[in-house]
């Protein structure tokens, strides 16, 4: 019997104490890949348990702000540790909560152990700039100081990373943190919080509340002692959680959805082109903001890559993400397996070409699990809600045109801007693309879900507020700037 199936009973993490919610409700966290299994009861907090875990968070503000940055570094690398060694346990906790392969579970947990690092490292790096001031007997400097609370609201699709690569660098600027994690994936965010825990972080500087996102992710939002509000999720709540933010007066990050084209020009190698559109469209089951969707081929090549996509696509293994056999899993709950099925009746109702897939699917061992088949559509006009809409699941709309330039105007036409990417041979096409396309991560002849943790990550128009994550610019979000004049 493995540790899922005795059904542990998870709780909040307030002021360093595991404490049930006020309410003394919890909730089943399923298993997509197989519904009968309880991965564990997760708590549903209300108000009350979150104003608790804000004031332990101001509370703690006060000592945590005074260490050096090295001295929370430290925590940061102890807790880096702790989640190393227990990698194995909190990948499993993932792909049994979430759906995801084992080895993309480990993938990214191993990231979030290396997001704890280089975060570590930032307690040491400079923090502020000395500005030539016109009074010679004056010194003046910049230097920036922590927001204060900081809430963190974080989706399911990287229950690991996520958290932590927003938590971590909020923490090393000196912040203290609320996050509530996607209900979804709270079992995974208990055994993060574990992690730091262990790690010696002080009661009240991290804090854990589980929660349904309407009452206590509203709820953090809109918090009159939360300074700082950094949202991953979609794009409906990231609005209203950025207008509760910016009504009283606090700073907002909020990452989003994307539309994610990749291109692939006449010139492209059509294997690699292959092996990139397979993997940034299908794994995670299509659930990365970063996923490919639309897939915009020039017509010379389109025949001759659309029979290389469907001939591996159909070969693709579906099951339980704990089986190594399998390469792609369920979707991760049972709302976003009808989303992703009725996008795939839209498809056809409006007119585009079922090429593969466009079904649940069935067969032995998926009987209990929230499979889709991965699916292919061609045919797909700009205007189609299966080209214009994020669908979050293993879908690829084929697109043909006729020249580069119009393989950039179709991948702009679109409300989000998050990632793109293309696959040429020619470097005149690279920098046109570099120069054209309007998104925040533009590789070439890399597949669109690719992000290193220490450059700057987001997104233009729908799929962020224009902030970054990540690297060296999280520290634009997550502190603030003082400027200091200094009369001899
Ligand atoms: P979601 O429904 O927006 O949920 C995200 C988070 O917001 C969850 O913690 C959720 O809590 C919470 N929430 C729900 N309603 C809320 C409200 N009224 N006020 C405040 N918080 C609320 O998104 P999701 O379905 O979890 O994640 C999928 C979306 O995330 C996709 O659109 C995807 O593109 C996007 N995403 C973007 C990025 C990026 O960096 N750009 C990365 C990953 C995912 P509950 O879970 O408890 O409802």
């Amino acid at each position: 019997m493995t540790a899922f199936q005795r059904e542990q009973v998870y709780r909040n993490y307030i002021n360093g104490e595991w404490v049930k919610a006020a309410s003394g409700e919890t909730e089943p966290s399923i298993n997509p890949a197989n519904r009968k299994e309880v991965v564990g009861y997760v708590p549903v907090s209300g108000i009350e348990d979150l104003n608790r875990a804000v004031a332990a968070a101001k509370a703690a503000g006060r000592a945590w702000r005074r260490l050096t940055g090295a001295e929370r570094g430290n925590v940061l690398y102890k807790a880096a540790n702790v989640l190393e060694r227990r990698a194995d346990e909190v990948a499993e906790a993932l792909t049994r909560e979430m759906g995801k392969t084992l080895a993309e579970a480990k993938g990214e947990t191993m990231r979030g152990v290396a997001i704890l690092r280089y975060y570590a490292g930032e307690g040491m790096r400079k923090i502020g700039d000395v500005i030539p001031s016109t009074d010679s007997e004056a010194l003046m400097f910049t230097t920036r100081v922590p927001l204060g609370v900081v809430g963190v609201i974080a989706p399911w699709n990287f229950p690991v990373a996520i958290p932590i690569w927003k938590t971590a660098p909020a923490l090393i600027y000196g912040n203290t943190v609320v996050l509530k994690p996607a209900q979804e994936t709270a079992v995974t965010a208990a055994k993060i919080m574990e992690c730091f825990e262990e790690a010696g972080i002080p009661a009240g500087v991290l804090n854990l509340v589980c929660g349904r996102g309407s009452v206590i992710g509203s709820a953090l939002a809109e918090h009159p002692d939360v300074n700082g509000i950094t949202f991953t999720g979609s794009n409906e709540v990231g609005k209203r959680v950025g207008a509760a933010a910016l009504g009283r007066g606090a700073k907002y990050q909020l990452e989003m959805g994307g539309k994610n084209p990749i291109i692939i020009a006449a010139d492209a190698d059509l294997d690699l082109a292959v092996e990139a559109t397979i993997s940034g469209g299908l794994k995670s089951t299509g659930q990365k903001c970063t996923a490919t969707s639309r897939v915009i081929v020039e017509r010379k090549v389109y025949e001759a890559f659309k029979e290389k996509l469907l001939s591996q696509i159909r070969e693709i293994r579906l099951g339980d993400g704990m089986s190594s056999e399998s390469w792609m899993g369920p979707c991760a709950n049972e709302g976003q397996l009808e989303t992703v099925l009725n996008y795939i009746q839209k498809g056809q109702d409006e007119g585009a070409v079922l090429l593969t897939g466009g079904k649940r699917a069935d067969g032995p061992g998926l009987e209990e699990g929230f499979y889709v088949q991965p699916t292919v559509f061609e045919g797909v006009e700009p205007h189609m809600s299966i080209a214009r809409e994020e669908i979050f699941g293993p879908v690829l709309a084929l697109i043909a045109v006729d020249s580069l330039e119009e393989a950039i105007e179709t991948a702009n036409d679109s409300d989000f801007g998050l990632s793109a990417s293309i696959y040429t041979q020619n470097v005149g096409a690279m920098l046109f693309f570099i120069r054209d396309m309007d998104a925040g991560l533009v590789r070439i002849n890399a597949e669109t879900a690719g992000v290193e943790l220490q450059a700057p990550f987001g997104g233009m128009k729908m799929s962020s507020s224009h902030s970054r994550e990540q690297g060296q610019a999280a520290i634009e979000f997550f502190t603030s700037i003082k400027t200091v004049f200094v009369k001899s």
